[in-house]
């Protein structure tokens, strides 16, 4: 039997992506032992049985990213650390008669493929991020583009042009840890030609240029997404019903959506990382209260809330972690004001929710971009000149997706989406195919047939 490790960083948006692919490669007759920080899978909700769960050290075996205190200390000592326990177990899984075959670890670990190479097993690099955002950071890693950004407006290859609002916030200098970032992201491309597979959470379809160039460039470049929980898209794991890997317990929601009119709930919810400012989260509540809508809010600091904004009413419901798909896939849901992180984004696409969006960092306003201006499943609020997003923006995005003609259009749009992913997943589509190609190279190999992509 083949044996991959999966690797995933210690974040919800990487190991959902990368859990779900295990989830793939052991319906394909893979053995699969997911593997992430000791500290952060301390964290972990519904570890799946199913799945076998190793650790490695981020080098703050406590508390993480927390007990680091700062990017700086924190990527030091796990780009130490890490290499070497991640050796130590591949040795302890060879050693107990279990030897691992391929290592398909996330791109911000570029060190994971030495690891790989000096054990003689194949190193697949998997991007959580899309192509698009990928290859601004490729063309920074190639000298293609300078940063700081000397250029109000950016002109790169198959993208549209970008405005500053659209960059990646790494590109700007306004903390020291943005530097440290970008080096991460950019590190991601240091060695990723001689990785002997790259996976990227996106599909063909939804990236269509850049997914060709991509390819041209690193033929052994294959599209495997959406990686989400393939219950929702269709319905081949039939035993996929659970809320997958979480670091937060979900609360319960899902009755109070099931009293609400069809689409004419707006659920709110910026990812795991993003923490809102006190002025921020008054004006998503005033917005929230002045709109027509009811509204589902997911907040983990509720403790900034207005005094008099009641946490429970008939208009709205504030918890502190959901399980994100399964309220997606609720026939109340009719909007998604979203902080835009692929998953997110991906999974609001696969269901046909469509997005206000609320970029805050990192990729998410590159994101925001595309969902607006090119896959037209979403329209953007904008910020003022001190970086808020006003309740009457707010407001106003969310009537605009919930009661216009622009509205019923984005929604058209979606669906036309929704459609291209189930498809990509389906057992002719695209990242079906791919994936499928990615499990029969590792067989073959272990046959000894070599069969690596040309
Ligand atoms: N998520 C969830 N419940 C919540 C909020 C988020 O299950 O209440 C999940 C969501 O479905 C997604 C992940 O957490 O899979 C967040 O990843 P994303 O890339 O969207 O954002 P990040 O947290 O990395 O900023």
């Amino acid at each position: 039997m083949v044996h991959c490790v999966v690797l995933a960083y210690p974040a919800q948006g990487h190991i959902n992506p990368m859990h779900n692919f295990c989830k793939l490669l052991q319906q394909q007759g893979v053995k699969v032992t997911l593997v992430t920080t000791l500290s952060y899978s301390k964290n972990l909700q519904n570890i799946p049985a199913s799945i076998a769960l190793e650790t490695i050290s981020d080098g703050f075996d406590n508390r993480g990213f927390a007990e680091s205190g700062n990017w700086k200390a924190y990527l030091e000592r796990f780009w130490q650390v890490g290499p070497k326990t991640l050796a130590e177990l591949l040795e302890k899984l060879g050693r107990s008669g279990d030897p691992v075959d391929c290592v398909v670890y996330n791109s911000f670990f570029p060190w994971a493929l030495e690891v790989a190479k000096r054990f003689g097993i194949v190193g697949a690099v998997f991007l959580t991020q899309n192509m698009s955002v990928n290859s601004i950071y490729h063309h920074v890693q190639q000298g293609n583009l300078c940063v700081p950004l000397t250029k109000s407006e950016i002109s790169l290859p198959l993208l549209p042009k970008l405005q500053h609002e659209d960059m990646p916030t790494f590109f700007f200098p306004t903390c020291v840890d943005n530097s440290l970032l970008l080096d991460l992201v950019v590190g991601q491309f240091s060695n990723i030609d001689k990785a002997d597979w790259i996976l990227c959470n996106s599909f063909s379809e939804m990236e269509k240029e850049v997914t060709d160039w991509t390819k041209k460039i690193w033929p052994k470049f294959r599209t495997i997404g959406p990686s989400i929980t393939s219950m929702i898209l269709n319905k081949r794991l039939t035993d996929d019903e659970d809320d997958g890997v979480t670091q937060f317990k979900s609360e319960e929601c899902i009755k109070w959506l099931d009293d609400k009119p069809k689409q004419s709930v707006v659920y709110v919810s910026f990812g795991s990382v993003v923490v809102l400012n006190e002025e921020q989260i008054e004006e998503i509540a005033y917005g929230l209260s002045d709109s027509e809508s009811y509204f589902l809010w997911v907040l983990r600091e509720e403790t900034k809330l207005p005094k008099d904004f009641a946490k429970k009413s008939e208009k709205g419901l504030v918890i502190g972690w959901c399980s994100q798909l399964k309220v997606l896939a609720h026939e109340a849901i009719g909007c998604f004001v979203t902080h835009c992180g692929w998953n997110s984004t991906l999974e609001a696409l696969s269901l046909g929710v469509p997005m206000v969006a609320m970029p805050n960092w990192s990729d998410q306003c590159t994101n925001a971009k595309l969902i607006e201006d090119v896959w037209k499943m979403g329209i953007r609020a904008r910020v003022d000149e001190k970086k808020i997003v006003r309740g009457e923006v707010l407001k106003y995005c969310i009537m605009e997706i919930m009661n216009s003609e622009k509205g019923k259009e984005v929604k058209r749009n979606i669906m036309q989406w929704k459609a291209l992913a189930a498809r990509a997943v389906s057992e002719e589509g695209s990242s079906h195919k791919n994936i499928a190609e990615f499990v029969n190279s590792l067989f073959n190999l272990k046959q000894g047939i070599a069969n690596y992509p040309d």
